[in-house]
């Protein structure tokens, strides 16, 4: 097909891309990105038909992997049957994937506003925390991501807030458990976990609790750092978000949908936040989808009021389809089951090994199969690797077979919930022998 042809020449593609396409997040020039000619599975084909195993997942979406011919033929087949609806008509595929993703979400999150992706499932949810809360402000972390729009963009905790904050309307930010990098000079994670509630508690107060509509959290950081929560943390802020009538968004955009090994990471907690956030993992990325699932209270809202929002793609039934076919492999397939096993089993005792042997390595952690390596120049100082050096293992895992993700001085190795056994033991054979070349020792 044409689109065959367009997909795999490789010279035209990235001809058309410099003079065309726009990218995100960077300066436009002075770089020379990977094009993509096939994938499938765990594994990417870049331009020279070097085969990659794919541990970015993409941006951590392709949950399913690459291709799975399920996903694959629901959208075929709903394009087939009815290719787009406006969301204001009932369409039977949107009102399945909600009912799919309701029987998922904790307990009680039973209404489901649909989206295009993250960001603006969190603008969504916090619109309404604050209609239903009457109140102005909301909370979020330092190191964390919640998407590019306006707003969500300024709940973010990282560096990309910092050129749009001047739209910063009521967001204020605390600091979250971050054991190995500890805001609050803690030596271990139970202290990391107490000072880190009672410095929120302290910021809930002094901001004045009766203006704060909504904290927003990921249940595990992704993009700043994948830091697991020690055990109590999320039950922690829960109990602050009750005792002050805060409504509690858990942003499970990346972490939802199998990739910490259960099905919501809010389940760690347990916690049941008021409103909960996806989109990624929801249909393995294939078709744009994202969502807010909403307790009753909040709903009930809404019941007899018109809530001033919409979207004009809002529960498109390709985005839909995706999802009632990602869901249903997930589920008869036991993707999540696999995902904790490969935490368990394969990630954490492999990595651990890789750390007693590479000094470079500071720490790795995660869960399920979202892992973080931090790299290091220095275990003791915790001083983080140079730029270069980084670099330079990075390109020796691509010149080994393994695209790791890239995030400042961590790579993440964030592959598909269904990369197999052998494919996680290759990746980290890969990695090991890249920091070995690389390092000299
Ligand atoms: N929230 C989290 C936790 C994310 O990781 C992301 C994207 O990486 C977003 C929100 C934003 O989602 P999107 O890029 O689909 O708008």
């Amino acid at each position: 097909s044409d689109f065959e042809t367009l997909t795999k020449d490789a010279a035209r593609a990235y001809e058309l891309d410099q003079r065309h396409v726009f990218h995100s997040w960077l300066a436009q020039e002075g770089r020379t990105p990977m094009v993509v000619t096939r994938a499938e599975g765990s594994y990417i084909w870049d331009e020279n038909d070097a085969k990659l195993l794919d541990f970015t997942s993409q941006l951590v979406f392709t949950n399913l992997g690459h291709q799975h011919p399920r996903i694959v033929r629901a959208i075929q087949e709903q394009a087939a049957v009815l290719a787009t609806v406006a969301p204001g008509y009932v369409n039977g595929t949107r009102s399945e994937a909600a009912r799919l993703i309701a029987s998922h979400t904790p307990e009680g999150l039973d209404r489901i506003f649909f989206t295009n992706g993250g960001a603006d499932a969190n603008e969504h949810a916090i619109r309404m925390a604050r209609l239903h809360t009457g109140r102005p402000k909301v909370l979020s972390r330092y190191r964390s991501y919640h998407g590019g729009t306006q707003l969500a963009v300024n709940v973010t905790g990282d560096w990309r807030r910092w050129a749009n904050d001047q739209a910063a309307q009521g967001v204020v930010h605390f600091f979250g458990p971050y054991s190995y990098r500890s805001a609050f000079s803690s030596t271990g994670e139970e202290e990391e976990c107490r000072r880190a509630l009672e410095h929120l508690e302290r910021v809930i107060e002094l901001e004045g609790p009766a203006t704060i509509a909504a904290i927003i959290l990921e249940s595990v950081p992704g993009t700043a750092g994948i830091m697991v929560p020690p055990p109590g943390y999320l039950r922690g802020v829960r109990e602050l978000c009750d005792r002050h009538g805060i409504v509690y968004i858990a942003d499970e955009v990346m972490a939802g949908f199998g990739r910490t090994g259960k099905w919501f990471a809010t389940e760690h907690g347990p916690i049941v936040p008021d409103l909960l956030t996806f989109a990624k993992g929801v249909n393995s990325g294939y078709v744009p989808l994202g969502g807010v699932a909403i307790s009753d209270p909040i709903y009930r809202t809404f019941a007899g009021t018109v809530y001033p929002g919409g979207l004009t793609y809002s529960g498109h039934p390709l985005g839909c389809a995706a999802a009632v076919a990602a869901i249903g492999a997930m589920e008869d397939d036991r993707v999540v089951e696999h995902a904790a096993a490969l935490g368990k089993e394969v990630f954490g005792p492999g990595l651990a090994r890789l750390a007693e042997q590479h000094e470079w390595i500071g720490e790795a952690r995660g869960v399920g199969a979202f892992w973080a390596v931090e790299l290091v120049a220095d275990p003791a100082t915790r001083e983080p690797l140079d730029a270069a050096t980084i670099g330079r293992i990075v390109a020796a895992c691509r010149e080994g077979g393994l695209l790791p993700m890239v995030n400042a001085n961590r790579l993440h190795l964030v592959p598909p919930l269904t990369a197999s056994t052998s494919e996680v033991t290759t990746a980290l054979e890969i990695l090991d022998r890249a920091l070995t070349s690389v390092s000299g020792s």
